[in-house]
């Protein structure tokens, strides 16, 4: 039998560039990418059932309401959940799920899944952060200043994560991140 996967929590500021590393794990297939359920709007790049499920607020509060969502939270305006559905699936497959959320959600899966190993996403500067931030999509250049208020919050709470790795290189952030996960699998 397969040995089971585990759970990672991967968080960190907006512009530091934690979606890139993300996509850049999944290309293990042995990784994948749990799918949000958001109620933002979609940005023009953004398609529903592949980078999020795009729901109204009903919609969302319903999946709430039903035990569907692991964890939610509310950012800059929107609410954002992880559904539960097939987390245990794809552990027990021997895949790593790889959740891509917020500081207070990643914290709450902490409480709920303590074998859940949480990796704070750091930018190797605030000059770097703001450099990529300006060149993002217009959804996140409009929410700019909301984006760097919320990002002060969650840098005070790095220190409550299992890791903090900075991503000042991606090849190198991948790698280590990669051998969080070896190391977490062999504790298991
Ligand atoms: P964005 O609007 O840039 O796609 O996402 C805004 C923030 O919401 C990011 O920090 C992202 O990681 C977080 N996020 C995305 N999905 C979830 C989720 O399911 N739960 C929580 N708590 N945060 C999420």
């Amino acid at each position: 039998m397969k040995n089971k996967g585990i759970l990672l929590v991967l968080s960190g500021p907006s512009g530091t560039g934690k979606g890139t590393i993300a996509n850049k794990l999944i290309e293990d297939k042995d990784i994948v990418l749990s799918i949000s359920a958001t109620t933002r709007l979609p940005r023009d790049t953004e398609i529903d059932g592949k980078h999020y499920y795009f729901k109204s607020k009903d919609e969302f509060f319903n999946m709430l309401e039903n035990n569907k969502l692991l964890e939610y939270a509310e950012y800059c305006g929107n609410y954002y959940g992880t559904p539960e559905e097939n987390i245990d699936k794809w552990i027990n497959e021997g895949k790593t799920v790889i959740l891509e959320i917020e500081t207070v959600g990643a914290l709450k899966v902490k409480q709920k899944r303590p074998d859940a190993v949480l990796i704070f996403i750091s930018p190797p500067s605030i000059e770097e952060q703001l450099r990529r931030l300006k060149n993002a999509d217009t959804g996140v250049r409009n929410d700019i200043e909301k984006r760097i208020e919320k990002s002060r919050e969650e840098l005070k709470l790095a220190d409550k994560y299992d890791y903090v790795v900075i991503n000042d290189s991606l090849d190198r952030a991948v790698n280590e991140i990669k051998d969080i996960i070896n190391k977490s699998k062999n504790t298991l």
